[in-house]
């Protein structure tokens, strides 16, 4: 009779055991299969999904970090971040983010460059979240997007954006834009500036003899001589079918006349593939105070109109 409570009690002890195993080895295969999602997610995450010690240096460097900057797990391990995949122009920068997650303030995801192991420049949107730890801050987990492709995408748009497609001179909108600025520029420096109206001669009869796509052929090889023959800081533009403007920033008229007796002269010796000689004429224009875009634009029309009349071939 003394033993069955005894007995009872052990039963039931007995049991809250098994009951209390039972409910660990269940939040261990939780915690494992928790562990085992992470991990597969780290693993096939398209971005590099890096985390870091309160020291930068790299505690987790997933597959697609392995792949984006070409150094392996074994080798990132331990390393500082932020002198890993920089160039000492970045590094502080890099490390100025760092610290600010660090910090556990909130901060926006941003562009930069980083280098892979072989120094190849990766564009790259960066996003940092510090980790934090019973309450403590531990690290940071920090995500790298490679945009490079959607970078040339849009460096690519912007030029077709600014740019004739056929020769590759910059378009009419693109050049608008350019003489804008450079007005505002003489202004507040009182730099000369002139602008060049230049237009094939007779193109029409080219077309006609040797075809348009003859004719488109000179049209680009028009734009590889003037441009052979212009300064970096030279503006050629397309204005329109054969028609081109060059604008010639710190430039006065003895200067742009100069200019001009070049590119006559350059692409009247030069031979076109089939086509044989081409000649322009060209109209000039210096800017002066009063001048807008529009201005300036028409006068050096009407003097390339009058080299026309006087012949072709030649600048006025
Ligand atoms: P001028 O000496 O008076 O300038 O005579 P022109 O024949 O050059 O002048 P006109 O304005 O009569 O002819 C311009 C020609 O340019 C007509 C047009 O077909 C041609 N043209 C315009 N754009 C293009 C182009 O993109 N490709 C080709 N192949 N031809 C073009
Ligand atoms: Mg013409
Ligand atoms: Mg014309």
């Amino acid at each position: 009779m003394e033993k069955m409570p005894g007995y009872e009690e052990l039963r039931q002890r007995v049991e809250e055991l098994e009951r209390e195993r039972e409910k660990r080895l269940a939040a261990e295969r939780d915690s494992a299969r928790r562990q085992g999602y992470l991990e597969a997610v780290l693993k096939n995450a398209p971005d590099a999904v890096v985390t870091l010690d309160s020291f930068h240096r790299v505690v987790e460097w997933n597959p697609a970090a392995e792949r984006i900057f070409g150094y392996s797990q074994e080798e990132a391990q331990g390393r500082d971040i932020d002198e890993m995949i920089t160039h000492p122009e970045e590094t502080e920068e890099a490390r100025n983010y760092t610290c600010r997650v660090l910090s556990g303030e909130p901060v926006d995801s941003a562009e930069s460059v980083r280098y892979t192991k072989d120094n190849v420049p990766v564009q790259v949107l960066i996003s940092g979240s510090p980790i934090i730890r019973e309450g403590r801050l531990t690290g940071v987990v920090a995500i790298y997007t490679d945009i490079s492709e959607r970078k040339r995408m849009e460096q690519k748009l912007q030029d077709m954006a600014s740019t004739d497609q056929l020769t590759g001179a910059f378009n009419r909108y693109k050049f608008l834009e350019c003489l804008e600025h450079e007005l505002k520029r003489c202004k507040r420096s009182r730099a000369p500036l002139c602008l060049l109206m230049l237009d094939i001669d007779h193109f029409k009869k080219v077309n006609d003899t040797w075809g348009h796509s003859i004719g488109d052929q000179v049209l680009q090889g028009l734009v590889q001589t003037i441009a052979k023959n212009l300064r970096e800081v030279d503006i050629l533009t397309r204005w329109g079918g054969e028609e081109f403007i060059v604008l010639t920033p710190d430039t006065d008229r003895q200067g742009g006349l100069a200019v001009a007796e070049r590119l006559r002269k350059a692409v009247s010796e030069h031979v076109f593939p089939r086509v044989g000689s081409v000649t322009i004429s060209l109209g000039l224009a210096q800017h002066e105070e009063k001048d807008t875009a529009d201005s300036l634009i028409s006068r050096a029309d009407r003097q390339m109109y009058l080299a026309k009349e006087k012949g072709r071939n030649r600048v006025e």
